[in-house]
């Protein structure tokens, strides 16, 4: 959304805003100056009189969307080091870059990032768009991301507003209106307390004071720039801000899921199909995964690989993806060497498991079938939402 002009008039006040608050606006100024001593010092983050890289900020804005910082630094530097350039990742053949992704999630944004890369090369001679309209037309750029490209690479006056930001303004504010509903007021309010200039400073200090003072449990209101201001502290209920419409889960789906590993040390992986839920990732052999899934039936999905001893494993994997949860059962069986791998799967080195494009969900499926033979197969990312 572009900041409306200085002259332009003030939006009215919501009846909802907290009188206190009414009185005394938070100063962009005061925030910016808090920046300019306490921003945090990020990979892709310029750094004082230096430009901004769009092909940085796009590639973290991308990588950070539900994911930390602390995860997201070692795959940023990673993908630098592999792709320093947007041409060098719009040559790069997707199954690499969906390797390098592995861990960090959300696969279709590796893929809509590869296409990204290709397209601004194909159709902008490899340099990002300047106006938020024209990025957010790219694939896999949403209205924040753009926002966010467009205000910090290039000064745009946009308001991007996430999940940090959010939280600030509905504290400052204190905004009744429950969560996504409340999301076209939060802008308006952001809106109005945004600088004059300074726009990718501004976005980048609001980043900053959601996720390293106004936090989500116990925010650290006495450093906080904006304290004076800030409505909920006033009345000591900043926590209970956002306010949220209570969400409705997904119901749990189950599967099956088969680890084979061959005695010469080889794990048993097929590729998933390219489109839908981690599209064109690697996984082990499994059944469908459904709400009304019956184990007999799973255990069918075994892959045909002669007379084996499938050991079914204490417990269950669970994984919480955005629409559902699900629990998986595990088997495994020791396979004998020389074992041919079934049509469309194939075998792959243990040592060679942590550079496959396996989504966490299937990492922790391999560790826990792996067990069972007492070996350990890699670590698993933290990985967190929300709180950047
Ligand atoms: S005073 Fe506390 S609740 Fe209010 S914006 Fe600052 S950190 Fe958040």
């Amino acid at each position: 959304m572009t900041l409306a002009s200085p002259n332009a008039k003030k939006p009215r006040t919501n009846k909802r805003v907290h009188n206190s608050a009414q009185k005394r606006q938070p100063d962009p100024g005061v925030l910016l100056a808090w920046y300019d001593k306490h921003a945090r010092v990020l990979p892709w983050r310029a750094r004082k009189g230096e430009k901004s890289d769009p092909y940085r900020v796009w590639l973290s804005e991308t990588m950070l969307q539900q994911t930390t910082v602390k995860t997201v630094a070692p795959y940023f530097a990673k993908f630098l080091r592999q792709w320093p350039t947007i041409e060098a990742l719009a040559k790069a053949k997707l199954d690499d870059v969906l390797r390098a992704w592995a861990g960090l999630g959300y696969y279709a944004r590796a893929r809509n990032l590869h296409a990204c890369a290709q397209t601004v090369v194909a159709r902008h001679g490899g340099l990002f768009p300047t106006h938020e309209d024209v990025l957010a037309g790219l694939p896999g750029i949403g209205a924040y991301t753009a926002g966010m490209i467009a205000s910090i690479a290039f000064a745009r006056p946009v308001v991007a507003v996430d999940g940090n930001i959010e939280r600030v303004i509905s504290r400052l504010f204190r905004v009744e209106q429950p969560l996504p509903a409340a999301k076209p007021e939060i802008r308006r309010l952001t809106n109005s307390i945004s600088p004059q200039s300074r726009h990718g400073d501004f976005a980048q200090a609001m980043m900053d004071l959601g996720a390293t003072i106004c936090t989500p449990k116990s925010p650290a209101c006495v450093l906080c720039p904006w304290s004076e201001p800030c409505a909920a502290r006033k009345r000591g209920d900043q926590e209970t801000f956002p306010r949220k419409t209570p969400k409705k889960e997904g119901a749990l789906r189950r599967g099956a899921a088969f680890v084979a590993l061959r005695e010469d040390g080889y794990v048993l992986l097929r590729t998933r199909a390219e489109k839908g839920l981690l599209g064109a990732m690697s996984e082990v052999p499994g059944s469908d995964w459904s709400a009304d899934f019956n184990l007999d039936q799973g255990r069918k999905a075994a892959p045909q690989l002669g007379a084996l001893d499938w050991q079914r494993r204490a417990g269950a994997v669970m994984h919480v993806f955005t629409h559902f949860p699900l629990e998986l059962t595990v088997f495994a069986a020791s396979v004998p060497k020389k074992t041919a791998a079934p049509d469309g799967m194939r075998w792959i080195k243990l040592a060679d498991l942590a550079g496959e494009a396996l989504p966490n969900v299937m990492r922790k499926v391999i560790a826990h079938g792996l067990l069972n033979f007492g070996v350990e197969a890699f670590e698993l990312p933290a990985r967190k939402t929300k709180n950047r």
